[in-house]
Order: structure tokens, then C-alpha cells, then sequence
């Protein structure tokens, strides 16, 4: 059996959004699964369209998701002679044809086809220039193109491995330009020589693509090339099945992990877009997706992008994480939302996001308001609060604030819904005398839970009316974690000073 090879093969127009993460994976999981090889190919022939930082932001999100590519990767703007060549091979064979005609006669071409309605299509009027009336206008220097001498009255089949049979008739196909004025090759010219050169055997790509696919694999017969088989993966959809929108900065994966998701989490979510194990199974580590994908599996009709079906999928991350690593995670949004300030000691450690995210740091850390040192496993301690409930790690800076700082509250909150002032105050009075005479080392949830219920118990007290005024101003909160809990984590001096002040209040 041949190897398999696949590839993925991004155009820097942008940064890597989540429908260019999902191709890479499954090119990833096609390869890996079958011990081939996956590719990454820079297409950076469209100067106009180039965006600056973004081959930069595909390779080190690639990185950062460990979809590793095998060798180096390729720029097809270091390879013009290469596709030159291969151009210049058609047109001897007279496969391929020079146009002159101007950017302006070909604008009023278009327009005149789209005011009858008409598809926009060159209409190859170079096609049958004479030997002589090329040689004539090359000598001249008239700027040129080189089209493809798309076949008249054919049909192109070919077998998808996820559509199907699928069928295109030449004449609706366009004489396609291979070689722009600039001498820059076309994408489609460029990525068949490319993929044919390195012996790519599955082209996995959207569906947007089907329909270029016909002049591939025109071009690999013109070429005399072996043409790779093609599998063509879902759009991915709205909730209401349109069209995702593109709307930028909402899909550039950079932007999702922003948000707070987890790697791992929305590498999983992004399998499920078009895949599914045919079985109850809903959470995938990379090693289980690369024993378990299949192109069988793969959808026809478009994947659903669904934020709800994301936001559960990383909380089960959240949850499976253990809390060194969780914490790892965090430590980038308290920086974010300033509660924390930047720490750069370990070399390790970058600036940016994909420095932060998951790095060991385990160092002590720094409030940024008060410059109180927070040792790396207190603050374990304070993601443990909440690491049950949070679906995103965005939500945990917000969450846990207080243990950093004062909170902040009216004093009414304080007052539990079935009490009043008095007996508030009273309860904060209670419960301050009591904290004060526990040692310091008994200071656990356990610990002080047990001697606050057993006080309470003991005086016939309510429940509500005295825990949920030290809640409150522990925390400042309408909802947070245990009383218990909280007290433990912040310590005895703290937990006195706060409920000190809730009782001026
Ligand atoms: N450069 C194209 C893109 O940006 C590649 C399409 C393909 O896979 O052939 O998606």
C-alpha cells in the first residue's frame, strides 16, 4: 500500500480560523492514522491579498494544538520558476494559451454577462491567436497571462470520497489564468504541480473547493501527473444552516482561545464538526481521534457550529484537567483582567497567549493592586473553588476576584432573605468570636464547617441567617462557592478582617 500523504495548505489572507483548523486535523488524523505523512505548504502567491503576521499565526497555532507537520514547510513563492516551467510545458503542447487582452476590455466583458445574467467567463478570444500574432505581442512587451485550454464539450467525473460521483461539464468551466501578469502562478496552477510533486495521495479540503476541482484534474492530465484523490469536507453552518459568517475576529481560533476555551476542547468540538464516532462517544484526547477517525465518518450535508455544544465540551475539559494544569492555564486571564501582573521569570514564558496557556509556571504570583505575593499553589487553591462550575476559563478571574482584593458590596446584601439588620449583625458578630478562637492549622473547609454546624446546632441557631452573612462578606457575592470553602482558602487573617468590616458595616 502507498504511503499516505495529505497536506495542508493555507493562504496567509488571514489568520487560522476554525474552518482552516478543522481541515488541518483531519489531514492530520487521515495521515497519522495510517502512519503517512502530513504537509504544510505555504500558498502565498496572491501579493494583494497577503496579510502581515499570518503565516506567522497558522504555524504557531498548528504548534500550539501539536498538529506537528512533518518536514519543513514549503512557500510557493520560492518555487515561481517551478510552475513557470510547468506552464511554459502546457503552452508548448499547446494545452495552455497567452491572453492579452486588458484588465478593462475584460471588465466589460463581465459587465455585459452580468447585466444578460450570465455567468462571468472569459470569452477566448486569445485562444486561436496565430504562432505569429503571439510572437508579435510577446516581442512588443504587451503584458500577458497564460490561460488553460479548457476541453469543449466534455465532462469531468470523478469519485469524492465523501460526496461521491460527481460530474462537470467543461463548458461551464472557465479558461482558467495559471499564470497572472505578474508572473505569480494561480492557485490552482500551483497546487497541483505542488501536490503532485510531493506525491500528496488525499486532497482534503472544504467544499468550496469542489468546484475548482475539475480544472485540477484537467491540469494533472495536461501535465501527464498522477491526480490525488479528493475528499471534499462540509460548510460549516450557523445554527440556522447558513453560511457561517465570517465575521472576522469571531472565528480566528486565536480569538476562541481568547475566549477561553481550551485547546484540547476545541480541538474536540472542531472534530465534531462533520465527524462523529457513529456512537454515544463525545470527548476525544488527539491520540483517540488520530485510533478513531475515518473519511467514512464524514458528513455530506454541513456541519452545525453550535457555541452551546463548545461551551459543555470544555467544561468536561475544565473538569478533566488536573488543577497544576488548569491553573497553568488560568494564570494568562487573571493577567488579562489585571488582577495578576505579568510574570516573565522562566525563559519559558512568552507575552502572548500560546507563551502562556498551559506553560508551567509555577512560580509564586503577584497581585497587580496590592502587590500581595499569592504562592502558585494558593492560587490552585482558589481555581479548585470553582473549577466544577465554570464553562469557560474566562470566567474565572470574574469568579474568584474577591480572593484577591476586597470585595465589594451594599450592606444590604448581607442580609439574608428571612433576617434583618439586627439579626445580622448579631450572626457576624457570632460567628467573628468563633472563627477567632480556631487555631490557625484547623483552618479547612472540614474543619470549619464542622465547628460552625456544630455551634450553630448546639445554640438552636438558623442556618441561612448566619452562614449567608459570612458568605457575603467573605465574598461580596450573590453566589460563590461555600462559606467553608472560601474561608479556608483565604486564611484566617483575611476571613477576620472582612467579617470585621462587615460588622462596621
Ligand atoms: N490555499 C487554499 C486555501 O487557502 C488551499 C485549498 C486546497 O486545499 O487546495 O484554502
Amino acid at each position: 500500500m502507498t504511503k499516505i500523504i495529505t497536506r495542508f495548505p493555507p493562504s496567509p489572507t488571514g489568520f487560522l480560523h476554525i474552518g482552516g483548523l478543522r481541515t488541518a486535523l483531519y489531514n492530520y488524523l487521515l495521515a497519522k492514522k495510517n502512519k503517512g505523512k502530513f504537509l504544510l505548504r505555504i500558498e502565498d502567491t496572491d501579493r494583494k491579498r497577503y496579510v502581515e503576521g499570518a503565516i506567522e499565526d497558522i504555524i504557531d497555532t498548528l504548534n500550539f494544538f501539536k498538529l506537528k507537520f512533518d518536514n519543513e514547510p514549503v512557500f510557493q513563492s520560492q518555487r515561481l520558476n517551478v510552475y513557470k516551467k510547468a506552464a511554459q510545458k502546457l503552452i508548448d503542447s499547446g494545452l495552455a494559451y497567452y491572453c492579452f487582452c486588458t484588465p478593462e476590455r475584460l471588465e466589460e466583458l463581465h459587465q455585459k454577462q452580468r447585466n444578460l445574467k450570465k455567468p462571468t467567463m472569459y470569452d477566448k478570444k486569445c485562444r486561436d491567436l496565430t504562432e505569429q500574432q503571439v510572437a508579435e505581442q510577446l516581442k512588443n512587451e504587451v503584458p500577458y497571462v497564460i490561460r488553460l485550454k479548457m476541453p469543449e464539450n466534455e465532462t469531468i467525473e470523478f469519485d469524492d470520497l465523501i460526496r461521491g460521483h460527481v460530474k462537470f461539464a467543461t463548458d461551464l468551466l472557465d479558461d482558467q489564468i495559471l499564470i497572472k501578469s505578474d508572473g505569480f502562478p494561480t492557485y490552482h496552477l500551483a497546487s497541483v504541480v505542488d501536490d503532485a510533486e510531493i506525491g500528496v495521495t488525499h486532497v482534503m479540503r472544504g467544499e468550496e473547493w469542489l468546484s475548482s476541482t475539475p480544472k485540477h484534474i484537467i491540469l494533472y492530465k495536461f501535465l501527464n501527473l498522477q491526480a490525488p484523490q479528493f475528499a471534499h469536507v462540509p460548510l460549516l453552518l450557523n445554527p440556522d444552516r447558513s453560511k457561517l459568517s465570517k465575521r472576522v475576529g469571531d472565528v480566528a481560533v486565536k480569538d476562541y482561545l481568547e475566549k477561553g476555551y481550551l485547546p484540547e476542547a476545541l480541538l474536540n468540538f472542531v472534530l465534531f464538526l462533520g465527524w462523529n464516532p457513529g456512537d454515544e462517544r463525545e470527548i476525544f484526547s488527539l491520540d483517540e481521534m488520530v485510533k478513531e477517525f475515518s473519511l467514512e465518518k464524514i458528513n455530506k450535508s454541513g456541519a452545525v457550529f453550535n457555541v452551546e455544544k463548545l461551551d459543555w465540551i470544555n467544561g468536561q475539559y475544565i473538569r478533566r484537567k488536573s488543577l497544576e494544569e488548569l491553573a497553568n492555564f488560568a494564570v494568562y486571564f487573571y493577567i488579562k483582567e489585571g488582577i495578576l501582573k505579568p510574570i516573565f521569570r522562566s525563559a519559558e514564558v512568552k507575552p502572548e497567549l500560546t507563551g502562556y496557556m498551559g506553560q508551567n509556571i509555577e512560580e509564586d504570583l503577584v497581585v497587580k493592586k496590592s502587590g500581595e505575593i499569592i504562592s502558585f499553589d494558593k492560587f490552585k487553591m482558589i481555581i479548585a473553588t470553582e473549577k466544577e462550575r465554570v464553562k469557560t476559563l474566562t470566567e474565572l478571574p470574574e469568579a474568584t476576584k474577591f480572593f484577591f482584593q476586597e470585595p465589594e458590596y451594599e450592606k444590604e446584601m448581607l442580609v439574608w432573605k428571612k433576617a434583618d439588620m439586627e439579626k445580622t449583625k448579631q450572626a457576624l458578630d457570632l460567628i467573628y468570636n468563633l472563627l477567632k478562637e480556631i487555631d490557625e492549622k484547623d483552618f479547612t473547609a472540614d474543619m470549619l464547617e464542622k465547628k460552625v454546624m456544630e455551634f450553630i446546632k448546639a445554640n438552636q441557631l438558623d442556618t441561612g441567617t448566619n452562614l449567608w452573612p459570612m458568605r457575603v462578606a467573605l465574598t461580596g457575592r450573590q453566589k460563590s462557592p461555600g462559606p467553608f470553602e472560601v474561608a479556608a482558602v483565604l486564611g484566617k487573617e483575611k476571613v477576620l478582617n472582612r467579617l470585621k468590616k462587615a460588622m462596621e458595616y
